[in-house]
């Protein structure tokens, strides 16, 4: 063989089991590192109201609505508007007992006149009372494990005693065991959600501001529920800056891993801002885990009105493969060998076709590249010579039309493969 080039093992495309050529072909295929398709790291399922989050189900998309809570009508307006907008679980806010009650005013009213939405609450600083009322109303319960039992920081302090730490332990105990009890005896869900912003004071003068601070902080409430035999629970470790949370999520699937627990992951940057970079920062932070086999569950955080996050959440699980809830429109970036307007047809092709979901449609300017790297769509249209262009079925070349013609002559295609669907029988 010296000299000469291995040809790939034809059963793995790419690889070649020559030793000599780097490695052993049975490494490369065994490491999910080197796999097209993203491994998610098990977890058990936890059910929220008709939902389950976990990795036997679909990544679970949520967002939160910023209506006040006690405005009952408004408040269930927009968990219908973002339920509508494709959102799976929706988070409303109980800062006291009587937004508590409120709720249980607004779940009624969105079974009496829409249907049943999953609802999680948030409680914050010093909420047991309040978590021990919504729990009633709601399928799951988000504690802050920073603030649940919360003491004022100490500007004078310069450390913490060894009783001192026990005795804030024992009432964090005996605060949260209540409510994991009733969790538990009603079947409902916890998310111990971290904020890289809000770590209880003893936490920072142990573990200082970091990711370890933020993952001890869930452990210790973990570890409580743990004892109690719960498990119904989802952790989060949210950081406004995307590698802080990368590194946070990171060692906290690494910890619960050496702990044995399989609990699923919810992903965030939290304040990630508005616009294109309040998108890309989300993105970079939660596609980063994702695309290790790490989250279960996203919520992207804008400064914008919450429906707007639900269309990032699906597009960035499509873009991952982990979800397919729209045509995936594979388009070259134009160059000069386009032969028509690339961004005008492409306008027109999802004009029509945007609807399909589950096809994979590929505009291509040009032939010299464009059928082999249309990426194995299920239909292709390339531009093949000036005003005329050709039509793809996969990899074949099914038939050439005039320019003018394109869009409609793709759309019959679709329809002699039995695959087009009329937009207006859609039921949504
Ligand atoms: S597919 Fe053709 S037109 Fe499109 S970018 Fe590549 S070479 Fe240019």
């Amino acid at each position: 063989m010296t000299g000469t080039l291995a040809r790939p093992d034809a059963a793995t495309p790419g690889m070649t089991s020559d030793p000599a050529q780097g490695g052993s072909g049975a490494d490369w295929a065994s490491d999910p590192r080197f796999d097209s398709v993203i491994h998610r790291r098990k977890t058990r399922s936890v059910r929220v109201g008709a939902m389950a989050i976990g990795s036997e189900h679909p990544v679970v998309v949520q967002s939160m609505i910023n209506e006040d809570t006690l405005d009952i009508e408004g408040a269930t307006a927009g968990i219908r508007r973002l339920h509508e907008a494709g959102c799976e679980i929706v988070r409303l806010t109980v800062p006291s007992l009587a937004h508590a009650k409120a709720v249980a005013e607004i779940r009624k009213r969105l079974e009496d006149t829409y249907q049943p939405v999953p609802l999680v609450a948030d409680v914050h600083h010093n909420g047991m009372k309040i978590a021990l009322e919504v729990a009633h109303h709601v399928d799951k319960v988000r504690i802050n494990p920073g603030l649940f039992v919360f003491d004022k920081p100490d500007p004078n302090r310069s450390s913490f005693s060894e009783a001192e730490l026990a005795q804030i332990a024992d009432r964090i105990v005996d605060t949260f065991e209540p409510l994991v009890s009733l969790l538990k005896s009603q079947d409902k869900a916890l998310r111990i959600g971290v904020n890289h912003g809000s770590l209880a004071e003893r936490m920072l003068f142990t573990y200082g501001d970091t990711p370890l601070g933020m993952v001890e902080s869930a452990l210790e409430f973990i570890r409580i529920c743990d004892r109690l035999d719960f498990h119904n629970i989802v952790v989060s470790m949210k950081a406004s800056r995307a590698p802080v949370m990368l590194a946070a999520y990171r060692l906290m699937a690494h910890r619960m891993d050496l702990e044995g627990f399989h609990y699923p992951l919810h992903l965030g940057v939290t304040e990630a801002g508005d616009g294109d970079y309040g998108r890309i920062k989300s993105t970079a932070g939660i596609a980063t885990l994702l695309a290790d086999g790490l989250g279960d569950t996203i919520r992207v955080s804008l400064t914008e009105a919450p429906e707007k996050e639900i269309p990032v959440c699906y597009s960035i699980l499509q873009a991952l493969g982990l979800r397919k809830t729209m045509v995936e429109y594979v388009a070259c970036p134009s160059c000069g060998r386009t032969l028509f307007n690339l961004e005008e047809v492409l306008h027109q092709v999802r004009d029509a076709t945007a609807h399909l979901t589950g096809l994979d449609i590929a505009v291509m300017g040009c032939i010299v590249n464009g059928p082999g790297e249309m990426a194995d769509a299920d239909y292709g249209y390339v531009g093949k010579t000036p005003g005329t262009i050709s039509l793809y079925r996969g990899r074949d070349e099914i038939r050439r039309v005039p320019e003018a013609e394109g869009v409609a002559a793709l759309i019959a295609l679709i329809k002699e493969d039995g695959r087009w669907v009329d937009p207006g029988s859609l039921t949504v």
